[in-house]
Formats: C-alpha cells, structure tokens, sequence
C-alpha cells in the first residue's frame, strides 16, 4: 500500500521544510499506515511566521466586506467538497462518516458567521462626548495568530479558529495534531482557491517543538488551543510568559442528570448515542450518567440492552453506528481504564473488551476495535470518575436528589459541558443557575453552542478569559481602540492643567 507524504503549507505552498523526522498516519479501522506526516522544526515555523508577517499588513488593510468575499468564495468550495473532507476525517480518525459530515457542517456554520465581518467589526461612537468632541471605538486585529488543535475534531475545530482569525485582518498558522493531519491541507487548497492571499493562512505540521517554537515566537501575538487539560494549562502558562493572548480549552468529562420524572426513552436514546457516538472521543461527549432516585434500576438495563447491540464496524460502512478507537495507544489506554474501573469496585455491566471484531467489515481484522462499556455503582473518588477516559465507557452514579447532583457537578474539576433530562420547568430553570459548567443542556445531551453563541467550559476545561468562535471570538482576535477627536476651530483657551472633563 502507498503511503502519502503529508506536508506543510506555508506562503501558499505545499513545503517539505528542514526538518527530517516523521509520523506514521494510520487509518484505525484496519490499522495500515497509510501516510506519513512531517513534523516540523523550529526553523519551519520561523518560515511560517516570517510569510504570515509579510503579508499581515496588506490584509488588515483589505476592507472587511473584501475580506468577507474569500470567505463567501471559501464557503462554496467547502460546501462543494464537504464530503471529500468528511472521508478524510473518517480515513484518518475512524469516525462513522455521517458523523464525520456533521462535523463538516458545524465547521461550515463558523465561515458563514465569519462572512458577516462587517457588521461584526462596525465600532461604537459617540457624537459630543464633549463640547466639539467625538470619540469612537475600534477593534484592529493583532497580527500572526497560531492554533493548535486536537485529534477528535480534525475540520470543526480549525474552523472554530482561522475564519474569525482572517475575517478580522490576522493572518494564521494552524498547528493540526499529526495524528489526522490530510484535511488541514484540503483546507489550505480550498483557501486558495477562494483566491485567500499567500501567507494568510499557513500550516505546520508536527509535534511540541512546533507548539514550543510557536510559543516562544515573538512575533506570534496570540495562540488558540483545544485538547487536553495538561497541556492546555502548559499552553497559558507559557503563553502567558511570553506575553501573547491565550484561549486554552481543555479536557472534560460531562455529566447527564436524569430526573425521575424525565422521559426515558428519549433519555436512553441521549445517553447512548451521547456516551458511544464517535467512540466517545468528543469533548462533549457524555461519560458520566448521574441516575437520581431509583431511575437507575430501570435505566440501567435498558442501557446495558442498547450498548450491547452497538453496530461497532469500519466508518465508511453506511450501517455503522461508531468506528474504532483512533490509534493503539489510546485503545490500550482505555482498557487500563476498564481494569482499574473493575479493581476499584465499580460494577461492570457491559464490557467493550469483548467486543467480537469480526463483523467490523473487510480488510478491519487489524483495526484499533471495542464495544462499548457501561459501569454502575461507580462512586466520585474512583478514577473512572474522576480523569478523561476520552473512550465508548460510559459511568452511571446514583444519586438521591438533583441538590447532590448538582453537588457532585460543581465539585468535579472539569465543567465543559452538561446535560439534564427532567420535565420539571423548576428543576430545569435551577439546574441551569446552579450549575458550574459552561454549557448546559436541558433534554439536549450535546448542548454544542451555535456560531454566533461561542463555545467554551469552565474551571479546568478552558485556560483565558474568551470562549471559543461567536462574538467572544470576533474579541480574542482583536484589539480595541478608542479614538476621540475634536477639530482646532472647536479648542478654546490655553494649556489646561486639570484632568479633562466633559464641558
Ligand atoms: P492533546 O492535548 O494530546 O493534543 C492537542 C494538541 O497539542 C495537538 O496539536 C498536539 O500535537 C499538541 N501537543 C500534544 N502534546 C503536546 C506537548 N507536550 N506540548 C505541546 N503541544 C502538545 O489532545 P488530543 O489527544 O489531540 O485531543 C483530545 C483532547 O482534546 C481531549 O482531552 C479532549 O477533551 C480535548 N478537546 C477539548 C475540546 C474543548 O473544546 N474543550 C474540544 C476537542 C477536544
């Protein structure tokens, strides 16, 4: 089989660079290398850098609505080749494919709410701030922005970052995660197609001495960074050090609450396809149920029934349901997770580990294949509780009443996304006041802010002050200006040696 040789794109060129080492690309689903990712040196980004610099200036001088053009000219290609990128994602990450166009769609959503730019760039002013005196506001963009993404979303999560960060006059370096790394490049030859000037949007591949180089830039004003929590926290932190602007989101682990008076059938239904639907390799899957009062005797082998019958095969089989796990190491690292689960006294109803890879489809005898797993009875001290599995395992914790779950929420250090299944207005309406999470959902499981609302968790899920995309993006990229002005035939007297104020 050929392996492809997956490189940069720096300057509007596809760039081998000076560094000579490699990472084995895999397709999960039958575990063959099928291509080879370059990974960068220090003297790669220095190029990246060096072409975003050179053609910042003239960007930011485009006019906005132009600007809003490429991005209008972008949207049309992406949705020409939505499922090019879709199978990409599938191939390289083991998604099921119409999970991996979903994903292309709410990356989509992000350009179309970066092509109204203009109206998200028009200023404040105030005409007379004082006699002959107005005064106006700006927001300019900062100059070479970096982001650095995770594996799990290898389209959407980009997308959270470079439209906003071009459509505001930045230019951009994306630093993919090596472990999917082909649609970065599809992105790029979209942009250029859409006629985005050389050196607007750059890509590096590699690894941390990529992210360390562009850390350490000075000439990097700001970083975006989604994945997980330790080295979100090492991103703001160095970051921070080096004195650029940093949005880190991190690591989760999200709950669902399940009242007794909730619909179950619709809450089995949430549950599962929230815990297993894309292997639960989503920040926002949910991996926690927490079953109030006696629902979890019903709930759970209704659970059990569901996660056993997972239709478990290869992404591109139209029947399947979940793909395999992303690479050998995280399906090892998800099975120590079972084991610890079982050695700490949690009661393992189903278990993914015995999962019959067989019927995953032809040619997937060597892929990375388990089922899904459902523990019970797991209390908060134990560490399938507490740590991001990032796998199909889903924990159920009984509760007595939402007061303890809600308890139980806010003490977890994550607090990125939520869920609560109840028909209660009241129960509802206090849940989403109480509770310590950035994103909650009510009879949602996976409550994904639209474009224009922003994403973003809280505590150790998000590292920086501004949630992800929406208007709170438009404010990461850019900086605000204030300017008053006031014209010599409206000055009166001399030197004035007193703080101004408004006459
Ligand atoms: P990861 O933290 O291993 O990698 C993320 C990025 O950081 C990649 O580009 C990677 O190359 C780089 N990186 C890895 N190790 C590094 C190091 N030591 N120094 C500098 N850079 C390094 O995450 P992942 O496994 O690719 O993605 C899964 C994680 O991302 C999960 O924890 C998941 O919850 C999280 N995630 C969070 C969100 C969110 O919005 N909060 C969204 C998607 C994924």
């Amino acid at each position: 089989m050929s392996t492809e040789r997956i490189e940069h794109y720096i300057n509007g060129h596809i760039s081998s660079g000076d560094s000579s080492r490699h990472q084995d690309v895999t397709n999960p689903a039958t575990g063959q290398v099928t291509g080879r990712v370059v990974l960068a040196q220090r003297s790669d980004v220095d190029s990246a850098v060096d072409a975003a610099s050179k053609a910042f200036p003239a960007w930011a001088d485009t006019p906005p609505i132009r600007r809003a053009r490429v991005l209008f000219r972008f949207l049309e290609l992406l949705n020409a080749h939505k499922d090019d990128l879709a199978r990409a994602i599938t191939l390289e990450h083991g998604k099921v494919f119409d999970d991996a166009q979903g994903e292309v769609a709410r990356g989509i959503d992000i350009v179309e709410f970066a092509c109204g730019v203009p109206q998200l760039l028009k200023g404040d002013f105030t005409e007379q701030v004082s006699t002959g005196i107005d005064n106006w506001t700006v927001r300019q963009p900062l100059g070479v922005v970096a982001g650095i993404t995770p594996f799990n979303f290898p389209v959407m999560v980009p997308m959270w970052m470079f439209p906003l960060a071009i459509a505001t006059g930045n230019t951009f370096i994306l630093k993919p995660s090596p472990t999917d790394p082909s649609a970065s490049l599809m992105i790029a030859d979209l942009l250029e197609q859409a006629g985005l000037p050389d050196g607007v949007f750059n890509v590096v591949q590699g690894d941390k001495e990529a992210v360390d180089a562009l850390l350490e830039h000075p000439d990097v004003k700001a970083l975006s960074f989604v994945g997980s929590t330790p080295i979100a926290n090492y991103i703001y932190e160095t970051g921070a050090h080096f004195g650029k602007r940093v949005q880190a989101l991190g690591g989760a682990k999200n709950h669902m609450v399940v009242m007794p008076d909730a619909n179950l059938d619709k809450a089995v239904d949430a549950l599962i396809g929230a815990a297993y639907g894309s292997a639960g390799e989503r920040c926002m899957a949910i991996s926690v149920a927490v079953l109030v009062g006696d629902v979890g005797d019903e709930l759970v082998p209704r659970l059990a029934e569901r996660a056993r019958t997972l239709q478990v095969s290869n992404g591109l089989d139209g029947k399947a349901e979940m793909g395999p796990i992303v690479s050998a190491a995280a399906h090892q690292r998800i099975i120590g997770y079972i084991e610890q689960g079982v050695s700490e006294g949690a009661k393992l109803v189903v278990d993914g580990r015995d999962f019959d890879s067989s019927t995953t489809g032809e040619g997937c005898a060597d892929g990375f294949w388990m089922g899904g797993t459902l523990f019970d009875h797991v209390s908060p001290e134990m560490t399938i509780y507490r740590e991001e599995i990032f796998g199909p395992v889903l924990v159920c914790v009984r509760v007595p009443d939402v007061a303890t779950a809600i308890q139980l929420i806010n003490d977890h250090e994550f607090g990125n996304g939520v869920s609560c299944f109840t028909e209660s207005g009241s129960v509802a309406r206090e849940f989403g006041r109480r509770i310590q999470v950035g994103m909650v959902g009510i009879n949602v499981p996976i409550p994904v802010p639209m474009a224009w609302h922003g994403f973003g968790g809280w505590k150790r899920s998000l590292f920086g002050d501004t949630h992800a995309y929406g208007e709170e993006g438009v404010r990461f990229y850019t900086k605000q200006k204030s300017i008053m002005q006031r014209w010599s035939d409206s000055i009166v007297g001399g030197a004035e040696f007193v703080m101004p104020t408004a006459k």
